[in-house]
């Protein structure tokens, strides 16, 4: 065969081609034009139903005159406020084009074909997509009760590990490991495996026996690094930015992958400001407790059972097809998350909206359940 007719997918390399994309949750805009709907809620992302930070906003207003210059590199302002907030070095902090980048550098800089990750079967997808596109093997340890299984994931580790993933609270479940269970987990994980405690939504923890993961990187832990976002309790999902935190070794090491401008010049400012929004950060956690807890009480009305939850979302069992029911509840208008990607056929994640927001889902899936299965 001529090389000018080989086909454009001769150099793929087949561990890449065979990746599943992140499935997001539907845009508001995809559903309107779809199903030509108005008035449509989304409790499908995680995303703060308050919008954005008002501080962040106007910072973002400010820095919109200088578009045309390109973004500091390596954050430097919001890294000095996050030293003073957090009591760490710079040299200890890396911003990221929201914390999913931290997340893909820690895929481009560890593994390689033939290594392996270990995170729970059931957990935030992107840990098996990134594993999956650097050729390495992805061990989901099953869940028990619902939770990370820090035992089953210690008892997986072999020579070829060089990873472990724990998100905490984790998504999709809301569920978490406590600050005993992970002092006896880091004793014996092996100091050559890096370990990546997720974050993102340890801002809606409420649980008195959640571990405080920072006093580890304090200490001087090497093989660990924290991931956090300002996506969620910020409000700034849209303009993409997060961070890790760990020593100086693996923050220097990872910052040599990224790219020179990696994070926007809007995010840089928003993320400085919002950190100082802090009755916005306090509204935002008062609505979510509140909303988690009236969520509870109506899937007990409804007789579902639910899982409690850390996070800004819970995990509902519909008893029956959660696909099914969430396609009835988008064509009423409400967007919410179905879970079977994740092995849990028949229930529903939803994001804690606005006490309306949690109403009118309230009352839609009332009145699907209520109908005969179809
Ligand atoms: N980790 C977890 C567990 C998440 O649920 C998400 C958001 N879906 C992220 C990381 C990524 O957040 P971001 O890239 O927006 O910072």
């Amino acid at each position: 065969m001529s090389p000018a007719r080989q086909d454009v997918r001769t150099h793929f390399k087949s561990f890449v081609d065979a990746v599943k994309p992140y499935e997001p949750g539907k845009p508001i805009k995809e559903v309107e034009r779809e199903l030509g709907l108005r008035r449509i809620i989304k409790l499908a992302s995680n995303e703060n139903p308050l919008g954005p930070s008002g501080k962040a906003l106007r910072a973002v207003r400010r820095a919109l005159a200088d578009l045309h210059l390109y973004p500091e590199s390596r954050c430097p302002q919001l890294v000095e406020r996050l030293c003073q907030e957090l009591g760490v070095a710079e040299n200890q902090i890396l911003c990221g084009n929201g914390s999913d980048e931290i997340l893909e550098l820690l895929g481009r800089g560890f593994l390689s074909p033939g290594d392996q990750v270990i995170s729970s079967a059931q957990s935030f997808l992107i840990y098996s997509i990134l594993t999956q596109a650097s050729g390495a093997e992805f061990v989901g340890v099953p869940m028990k009760d619902h939770r990370y299984d820090l035992k089953g994931i210690l008892a997986a580790i072999t020579e070829k590990t060089r990873l472990i993933f724990v998100a905490n609270p984790n998504n999709p479940t809301g569920t978490y490991v406590t600050a005993q269970e992970v002092e006896s987990f880091l004793a014996k994980v092996p100091e050559r495996v890096i370990v990546c405690f997720d974050e993102a939504y340890l801002d809606f923890v409420e649980a008195p026996d959640f571990p405080w993961m920072l006093s580890y990187v304090k200490a001087g832990r090497k093989n660990l690094i924290l991931t956090r976002t300002f996506s969620k309790s910020y409000g700034l999902a849209g303009l993409r930015i997060g961070y890790g935190v760990g020593s100086p070794e693996l923050i220097g090491y990872l910052d040599k992958l990224r790219q020179p401008f990696n994070v926007n010049s809007l995010a840089q400012a928003a993320a400085a400001a919002a950190l100082d929004d802090r009755f916005f950060l306090w509204r935002t956690k008062r609505l979510v407790m509140a909303g988690r807890r009236y969520l509870y009480r109506r899937f007990r009305w409804l007789g579902l059972r639910y899982l409690e939850s850390q996070a800004n979302f819970v995990l509902v069992h519909t008893g029956r097809d959660g696909h099914a029911v969430f396609r009835a509840l988008l064509e009423e208008g409400v967007i919410v998350r179905p879970m079977k990607a994740y092995g849990f056929d028949e229930w529903l994640r939803v994001t804690v909206g606005r006490r309306s927001q949690n109403a009118q889902f309230y009352r839609t899936l009332k009145k699907i359940l209520r109908s005969p299965k179809p």
